[in-house]
């Protein structure tokens, strides 16, 4: 016997499901990971962001030489494993280059 309270709870997810079928499943990296941060944007020159690594000028950080941090390494990036950037978590998962770097750069793990 299904009891008013169980009644109420399938009657919503039931409500819920044609909503569902319209959502497309796309993950957060994906959908906002199109778009390059460029390196004039007003929080790539904050935290001195640069395409190159080796172009900026890094000091050692959590035990890891600033000769070792590029965005690859970094906490913050999604590698996407077909080009050599990949979504950064502190612009908004926009695109960065592997080989850069900026302040922000913390090790992984
Ligand atoms: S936070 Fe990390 S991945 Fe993002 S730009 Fe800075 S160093 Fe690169």
């Amino acid at each position: 016997m299904v009891t008013r309270r169980q009644f109420i709870k399938l009657s919503s997810i039931a409500a819920t499901l044609p909503l569902l079928s319209q959502v497309k499943l796309i993950s957060p990296a994906s959908a906002a990971a199109i778009e390059k941060v460029p390196v004039d944007d007003p929080s790539a020159i904050a935290l001195k962001y640069v395409e190159v690594a080796s172009s900026a000028s890094r000091t050692d950080k959590m035990g890891v030489a600033g000769s070792d941090q590029i965005c690859g390494n970094c906490l913050f990036y999604k590698d996407s494993a077909t080009t050599a950037m990949g979504g950064c978590a502190l612009f908004q998962n926009r695109l960065v280059a592997e080989e850069g770097w900026c302040m922000g750069w913390v090790p992984v793990a």
